[in-house]
């Protein structure tokens, strides 16, 4: 039997570890395969995958390792897919990690010194870089010869002018790292690229990019590079979420230290899970559910949402000096027509006007066709990216074999 080359591409968060898997040797062939997830890390884990139509191939309770045994589930899922995917052959796995520093502004692959580099980047992300970087010594540890690929969400960023990746704070705090990083940056990479084939003609464009989905964010990029984007020093800047707050005056960080005696652990808890969507309506940090109650907590929710991100926009519009496209993505921006029409309607004076049919019908443009500057929803796809970077860079590794391992 002859096997398709395939790469595995992880996510992994704290309780959580999702997977897919792409084959084909590159960016223009690559066919998803499979997708699932690990779930309950640490309490009952839960093992789920589906095939590229969406069929149920697996849906259980994984009792078979100790619950937190990250190595023991890596290796369970590596004996399902040799049964569940005979002729493929894994060259590679692809991992999303969410920080890369100053140091990475490209995926790289993982060795020893690497991994040090990304512990010392745990700092900047304690929520969320401990886990990626679990998942990658785990699968070292079950298949040690797989070549592994760190891919960033901040490295897509590292394009920016200067003024974009500086705090106005003392150079000492810029200097150790205290910065403008900015995320989502997978996502933004794989619009960049999405979108010229859609519009030749915007190969060169000033396009704002909004990912709105339970973490949102904004990106202006031109001519497919990042110009400025709305998250910060972490994920929590920017745009209202479902339940992280935003952009704040940090002078309200000091309120509530002094004031009510809050520490680093409760401030997090108030910023990463209670504020946000929920927060504001009370109800839910689900767009769905705020747009389907009759709450007027709920309405604020969204109307406060909407408001963010056309002001955003604008801003970012003015970081690239004009604005030429606009494009909606992930969960909110891909599914939500009132959103998108709220939104367009605010930006409705710098030149955006929505068809209503299409954007209902969730056109790939859904933008009136006397509307100065077009508007796109297309569905983003970090895992194809992932996948893109790691086989490219096996490619190049196995042209030009490194010195030393
Ligand atoms: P994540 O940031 O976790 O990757 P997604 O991009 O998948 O999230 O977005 C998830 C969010 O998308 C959900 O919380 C929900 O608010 C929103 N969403 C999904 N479908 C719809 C819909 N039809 N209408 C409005 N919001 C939706």
């Amino acid at each position: 039997m002859s096997h398709r080359d395939a790469c595995l591409v992880i996510n992994a968060g704290s309780s959580s570890l999702k997977f897919s898997v792409f084959c084909g040797a590159g960016r223009s062939d690559l066919e998803a395969v499979l997708t699932g997830q690990i779930s309950g890390i640490g309490t009952a884990p839960r093992f789920e995958a589906k095939d590229a139509a969406r069929h149920v191939l697996a849906d259980g309770i994984l009792d078979e390792v100790g619950p937190g045994d990250r190595a023991g589930l890596l290796g369970f899922l590596l004996t399902w897919m040799r049964h569940e995917l005979r002729d493929v052959r894994l060259v590679a796995a692809g991992h999303r990690v969410v920080h890369g520093g100053t140091r990475f502004d490209a995926p790289v692959r993982l060795t020893p010194a690497v991994l040090a580099e990304l512990e010392a980047l745990v700092p900047l992300a304690p929520l969320h870089q401990p886990h990626n970087i679990a998942a990658m010594t785990a699968l070292a540890e079950v298949y040690p010869e797989l070549p592994q690929v760190a891919c960033f969400d901040t490295a897509f960023h590292r394009t920016r002018p200067w003024q974009a990746q500086m705090f106005a704070l003392p150079r000492e705090l810029t200097d150790e790292g205290v910065r403008r990083y900015g995320f989502h940056g997978l996502s933004y990479e794989y619009i960049a690229q999405r979108l010229p084939q859609i519009a030749p003609e915007l190969a060169e464009a000033r396009v704002v990019v909004c990912h709105l989905g339970s973490g949102s964010s904004l990106c202006g990029m031109r001519a497919g590079r990042s110009v400025d984007t709305t998250m910060g020093f972490t994920a929590l800047d920017g745009l209202p979420m479902g339940t992280r707050p935003g952009a704040i005056d940090p002078g309200v960080l000091i309120y509530l230290m002094r004031e009510k005696g809050m520490g680093p652990d409760e401030l997090e808890r108030l910023l990463y899970h209670k504020s946000g969507l929920l927060g504001v309506s009370g109800v839910s940090n689900d767009m769905r559910a705020l747009l389907d109650s009759e709450n007027p907590q709920a309405a604020e929710a969204v109307e406060l949402f909407c408001f963010q991100v056309a002001k955003q926009a604008a801003g970012l519009a003015a970081a690239m000096g004009g604005l030429d496209a606009v494009v909606f993505t992930a969960g909110v921006g891909e599914n939500s027509a009132p959103v998108r029409a709220r939104v367009a309607e605010k930006l409705g004076w710098l030149g955006v006007h929505l068809d209503g049919a299409a954007n209902r019908a969730r056109a790939t443009r859904i933008s009136a066709a006397d509307s100065r500057v077009p508007v796109f929803v297309i569905p983003t796809d970090e895992e194809r990216m992932i996948a893109s970077h790691t086989l490219a860079i096996l490619a190049r590794n196995a042209v030009h074999p490194p010195l030393a391992a």
